[in-house]
């Protein structure tokens, strides 16, 4: 086997301490950098006596010289609350996140993909959302510095492709859960089944009429994989997600009935921007990649809920003022 030196940042957040169980048990030789702000290093407590698993706390804004074969660029705030809680540094994160990666990338000669996301589509008017579409962002509106951050990171990828042919891949994540997802991020599957399990109301933002299309952690990270281990002419950018796609009132129903919980529904006011529709069109990642994601919502909801049984509540705090 070819083993290679893979750094994942944000290697210790929801995804990437995932992306790190897959690739330490490939027997791949894995540096994991993280900063902490939005995860906690239980996430990857288990490997830390693995003789080829690494953890550096280091934040992607400052510079790092490192050696190695490939990077995973996790690194970022994902749940609207945790990115809104400090917008500048968010900007940052992405920006100067992205540099020092590639940077890092055009030194080693490594490969390095970078975790983009569906909000780089904004409230999209084209639906379902194809690559090729060009979003719908606010550029000033309270989710702009992820998305525009993210967009602006998309753009240094693809000029140091062009200009210094830089080996790059640029995947845009949709709506992903699973199990270890921060109980208090405000994402909505995670509030769901905590308030859920709780028994206290489950919070539906607006009148639950907006949509999403929710992933299974495992599929999407087999879509990362494939995607780095694809032909390097296959850049991207390349949506992976599910394209089922749900009424955020039909997740809550679903969560109550699979958790058995009596909680109650209630309706309070939707944030600014939210995107009313959001689903993504998955051709590219089926023909190029032979992707598909095969967790259907209620069983990856199921194993989702299991989790949550493990933990104790207490073990987490809400990590910002916002949620
Ligand atoms: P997460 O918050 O659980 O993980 C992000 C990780 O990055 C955390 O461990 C956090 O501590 C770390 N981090 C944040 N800022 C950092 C910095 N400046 N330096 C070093 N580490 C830093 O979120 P996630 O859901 O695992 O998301 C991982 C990546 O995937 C993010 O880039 C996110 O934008 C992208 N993404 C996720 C989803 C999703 O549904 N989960 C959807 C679209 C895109
Ligand atoms: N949402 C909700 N209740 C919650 C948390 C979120 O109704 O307790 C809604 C939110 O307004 C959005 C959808 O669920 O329409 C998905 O929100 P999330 O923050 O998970 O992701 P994103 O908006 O980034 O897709």
């Amino acid at each position: 086997m070819n083993i290679k030196r893979i750094l994942i940042t944000g290697g210790a957040g929801f995804l990437g301490s995932h992306l790190c169980d897959r690739l330490v048990d490939a027997g791949h030789d894995i540096i994991c950098l993280d900063n902490f702000f939005t995860s906690q290093k239980r996430n990857v407590a288990h490997l830390l006596g693995r003789p080829n698993f690494e953890l550096i706390r280091h934040d992607v804004t400052r510079p790092v010289f490192l050696e190695v074969d490939e990077i995973y660029n996790l690194a970022c705030p994902a749940a609207p609350g945790h990115y809104q809680y400090n917008p500048i540094k968010t900007m940052k994160t992405s920006v100067m996140g992205a540099i020092n990666m590639l940077g890092m990338a055009k030194r080693c000669r490594a490969k390095v993909l970078q975790a983009s996301t569906s909000e780089v589509y904004g409230d999209p008017d084209v639906h379902p959302q194809p690559e090729d579409y060009r979003g719908s962002v606010n550029p000033i509106g309270p989710r702009a510095c992820y998305d525009e951050g993210k967009r602006a990171a998309e753009t240094l990828f693809f000029d140091y492709h062009r200009k210094n042919n830089t080996n790059i891949r640029v995947v845009r994540i949709f709506n992903t859960y699973g199990p270890k997802m921060h109980p208090f991020d405000g994402r909505v599957v995670s509030n769901f089944i905590r308030q859920a399990l709780a028994g206290t109301d489950i919070t539906i933002f607006g009148d639950g009429s907006q949509t999403r299309s929710f992933c299974y952690v495992d599929d999407l990270v087999d879509g990362l994989i494939g995607m780095m281990e694809g032909p390097d002419e296959f850049v991207g950018p390349i949506n992976l997600g599910n394209p089922n796609e749900y009424t955020i009132k039909e997740l809550a129903e679903l969560v109550l009935e699979l958790s058995g919980s009596s909680a109650k529904l209630i309706y309070t006011s939707l944030p600014a921007d939210d995107p009313r529709q959001r689903c993504p069109d998955i051709t590219l990642a089926r023909t190029r990649l032979n992707w598909e994601p095969g967790v259907v919502l209620r069983e990856g909801l199921l194993k989702t809920l299991e989790w949550f049984h493990t933990i104790d509540i207490a073990d987490y705090r809400a990590p910002t003022p916002n949620f």
